[in-house]
């Protein structure tokens, strides 16, 4: 086995058997098993990001003293769980219940993954970084894209080649655009794959020309999400300020999340056309 397959084989196994990875009162997993990328610190589209983002985005040597040569950025999507994909669907204004323990417990287990990945790097020998744990990485108000972040997990999942953007701004792997992602950047020279997607929201029916969509348009109960595309500021309001003060303290979490336009959309866990 070489060190690529040992670390998915470490990611599939936290999936798979992490008490953390389960909801024990109402006895359901937040993830199915996981995409996991391998992408090149060198891939150019790290640098591009700085340019399509902003220059406050990190370059992935950048969470490195000093800057290797050489490595990878690991990316890894975690499917959200059917049960909980279906309860959502059948909501049209808040998150269902189940939505919003996966969006608190199970962002808790990918911050798991994330810091066990990266001591599991550490431990074969290799430098490694998770951005997410990283003191470098901030959210942004204001910026020329708007609400951004230091480190983009979607834009590495790009960069591996796990899928593309969509009109919702969401992100479409092979296992549709209900998920959350994570990240670790090492100086290990691993086996990459890279993007090969001809346009960055190929994935996506409003773009590519097969048919007509828009379907997440009509779910978000917000109005952000239009033919002009997502509206980070009405969404953020809406799932951090509406959602948490009307659903927080019911469902009794810190952050319910929304994905109303992730569930009950032809792309919620395919590709929204054969490949
Ligand atoms: S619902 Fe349709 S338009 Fe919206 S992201 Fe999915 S494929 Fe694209
Ligand atoms: S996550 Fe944001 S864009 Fe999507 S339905 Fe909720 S408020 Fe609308």
């Amino acid at each position: 086995m070489n060190l690529n397959e040992k670390i998915i084989t470490e990611i599939e196994s936290l999936v798979e058997n992490s008490s953390l990875n389960k909801n024990s009162k109402y006895g359901f997993s937040y993830f199915e098993s996981p995409l996991v990328g391998f992408a090149s610190i060198n891939n150019p589209l790290f640098s591009d990001y700085k340019n399509i983002i902003g220059d406050f985005h990190y370059h992935p040597k950048e969470f490195f003293e000093p800057p290797p040569a050489d490595g990878t950025v690991i990316v890894w999507v975690l499917s959200v769980n059917e049960e909980v994909r279906k309860s959502n669907a059948k909501e049209d204004r808040f998150p269902s219940l189940y939505w919003a323990l996966q969006r608190e417990y199970g962002e808790r287990f990918n911050m798991l993954i994330r810091k066990h990945i990266q001591e599991y790097m550490k431990e074969s020998g290799y430098n490694a970084v998770s951005p997410m744990l990283s003191y470098k990485w901030k959210r942004l108000d204001n910026t020329k894209v708007g609400l951004a972040s230091t480190w983009s997990e979607r834009h590495a999942a790009f960069a591996a080649g796990l899928g593309t953007f969509s009109l919702s701004d969401g992100f479409i792997t092979r296992r549709g655009i209900a998920h959350r992602c994570g990240s670790v950047v090492t100086d290990a020279v691993l086996d990459v794959h890279e993007s090969e997607y001809g346009d960055h929201r190929e994935n996506c029916l409003f773009f590519n020309n097969i048919a007509e969509c828009g379907e997440c348009i009509s779910r978000c109960p917000a109005g952000a999400i239009t033919e002009n595309g997502h509206d980070k500021s009405l969404c953020d309001r809406y799932t951090y300020n509406t959602i948490r003060r009307l659903r927080g303290d019911y469902y009794n979490v810190e952050t319910t999340g929304c994905g109303l336009c992730q569930t009950a959309v032809p792309c919620e866990y395919s590709l929204p056309f054969k490949e």
